[in-house]
């Protein structure tokens, strides 16, 4: 066969098989095709993708899909989307637009390097988890940040870093509240409070005054002080550590002037964001006003 016979006979060949695969496709595509909900994909559009779970679902499409098809899926489960994404959901799906508390993390701890007292070196992998595994971690208190990060590389949002002093450091502008740090820690030592918070405390005091001092310089020494001096009766301290009643004290107002602040000896509690600077940090003799 010459040349130009061969080079015919491929294209014939390679036009029909093309025809016949177009077929087969179409009839396949046709066979299994699966109708779209277009309020699912409306949805879909408005969830942030950011697919962290908060809602508890597998990702942003699994919650879409959920919220418009189950009558008992709530609008306002993005946590991240907030107040505007639940509205927006509701909306859509024709649901009641329920109220959305705001909230942001808060590392229950101030115990930098320069604070607590470092036992032993951990030469082992860099994960808080294996960390604590190993007489609970090489810092003296067993119960603080051990600023090995595992909280860090889950928060989908970038708002969270370990500081040169060894303790996490949170972004609560890139903080959306999500929650998924909260497990990641092995201290348990992340809360979510409201976003509206007034106070914050950094510590949890899980033992007697005696023993936090002997490991960290700014452990409360739950004296109580802010308790006594709250006139909201914000504060309560329940034989472990100091508690916050936040609905209390963000109905009480700014006339108590934040006072529990001004009377923590070791300012365990700041106003809201307002961690003390590092360099008051590497200082703690200063931290001392006055126990
Ligand atoms: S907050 Fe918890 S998870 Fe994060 S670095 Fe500290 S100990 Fe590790
Ligand atoms: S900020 Fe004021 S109301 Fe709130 S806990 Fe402190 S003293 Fe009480």
């Amino acid at each position: 066969m010459e040349l130009t016979s061969i080079a015919i006979f491929g294209v014939v060949v390679f036009t029909l098989l093309g025809i016949f695969f177009g077929f087969a496709l179409a009839a396949t595509a046709r066979r299994f095709y699966v109708a779209v909900n277009p309020v699912i994909e409306s949805v879909r559009a408005c969830l942030p993708s950011a697919n962290c779970g908060a809602c508890g679902f597998a990702g942003c499409q699994a919650y879409a899909e959920a919220v418009v098809e189950e009558a008992k899926t709530p609008a306002n489960l993005c946590v991240p989307g907030g107040k505007a994404v639940a509205e927006e959901v509701a909306r859509l799906s024709g649901k009641v637009a329920e109220q959305m508390e705001e909230r942001v993390a808060v590392l229950r701890c101030h115990g930098t390097t320069a604070y607590v007292k470092e036992q032993a070196e951990y030469l082992g992998i860099r994960s808080c988890t294996a960390a604590s595994l190993v007489f609970g971690g090489p810092r003296a208190c067993k119960n603080g940040c051990l600023g090995l990060g595992d909280c860090v590389r889950v928060c989908p949002f970038d708002a969270m870093t370990v500081d040169q002093l060894g303790i996490v450091v949170i972004d609560s502008k890139k903080c959306t509240g999500c929650g998924l740090c909260i497990p990641a820690c092995p201290k348990n030592i992340l809360e979510l409070y409201p976003a509206a918070r007034r106070i914050e405390l950094s510590c949890v005091a899980r033992e007697k005054v005696s023993a936090v001092r002997a490991k960290c310089a700014v452990g409360c020494t739950t004296c109580q002080k802010c308790v006594n001096a709250c006139p909201a009766k914000a504060l309560t301290f329940d034989d472990v550590t100091i508690r916050i009643d936040h609905k209390a004290c963000i109905a009480y107002g700014p006339g108590c002037a934040e006072v529990c602040v001004d009377v923590c000896p070791t300012f365990i509690l700041h106003r809201r964001g307002q961690v003390p600077l590092l360099e008051e940090l590497a200082h703690p003799s200063g931290l001392d006003h006055g126990q």
